[in-house]
């Protein structure tokens, strides 16, 4: 079965010092994918909560010498397919500067995803504070559904359950049912503009006891919305964690209707048989 990891960082994201593309790409060879994509972060804005943690840095990425180093591993390792991969993040103040670097760069795929919404960080933290889990939730989804309309220019839908991962409540996992209008319109608009939802395995380890899982309930009302494209992604740091847990993953989106997953080249949705 051809896996593909499509979410990896690498030296040119600001937090992805540990990973290179060249050990990455060896990695996913040695961990049997057919290949990978490199997903830098790209984000304009960053809440000035942040800065009370840690030293804050541009968290855009050199996108040219990115796509050079990834040619010259592409030269090295032949038979392995590598892509040229953003993760732009999607926030309100920053709409203009996305759309613009979209529209002046090429990308094999580009990955859009929320990290940070009102001011604040759902890592570092402000983001819970006064909200219960089903609004703290809830407003993070209506955020991503906000804001792909808005940019239009992605193939997938990044970590929508990023927002569990570090939450203080004992709910740590995002089930349709307790979304199901919001839930809806995402996977309604991802089905009918052939774009991927992604399962981004980071968010289902084990985080200070806490392991969230996915809901099959989401990717089976995306199958029934007319939904084609499942994306997986292991939103990788370090070379060990690329294509986490994906034969397992891939069997999960299988047993949820789908015989394929999907990968992008050249912004092209392709999709591969899960056996
Ligand atoms: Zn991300």
């Amino acid at each position: 079965m051809k896996l593909y990891d499509n979410h990896n960082h690498s030296q040119f994201s600001f937090d992805g010092a540990a990973a290179t593309v060249e050990t990455s790409a060896r990695a996913g060879i040695s961990h049997g994918l057919s290949g990978m994509c490199f997903t830098d972060h790209c984000d304009f804005f960053v809440p000035p909560v942040k800065a009370e943690f840690e030293h804050l840095v541009p968290e855009q990425f050199d996108i040219a010498a990115q796509q050079a180093e990834i040619d010259r591993v592409r030269k090295h390792l032949p038979e392995f397919e590598i892509f040229k991969g953003i993760e732009i993040g999607l926030e309100r103040l920053s709409r203009e500067e996305n759309r613009k670097l979209l529209s002046e760069n090429q990308f094999d795929q580009v990955i859009a995803s929320v990290h940070y919404l009102d001011d604040t960080d759902p890592f570092w933290g402000g983001y819970y504070k006064g909200k219960d889990w089903k609004t703290a939730y809830g407003h993070y989804l209506e955020t991503i559904y906000e804001e792909m309309v808005w940019l239009g220019d992605f193939d997938i839908v990044g970590h929508y359950d990023y927002v569990a991962r570090y939450a203080p409540y004992p709910e740590c996992s995002i089930f349709y049912k307790d979304f199901p209008d919001i839930f809806d319109s995402i996977l309604k608009y991802l089905a009918e503009n052939g774009k991927a939802l992604e399962i981004n395995t980071k968010t289902y380890q084990d985080y200070k006891g806490r392991t969230p899982v996915p809901d099959r309930n989401i990717l089976l009302r995306f199958r029934e919305l007319g939904g084609e494209a499942v994306s997986l992604g292991s939103d990788s740091h370090n070379p060990g964690r690329t294509g986490d847990k994906f034969p397992y993953f891939a069997g999960f989106v299988k047993s949820c209707g789908f015989t394929r997953l999907a990968h992008f080249s050249m912004r092209r949705l392709i999709l591969d048989p899960i056996d």
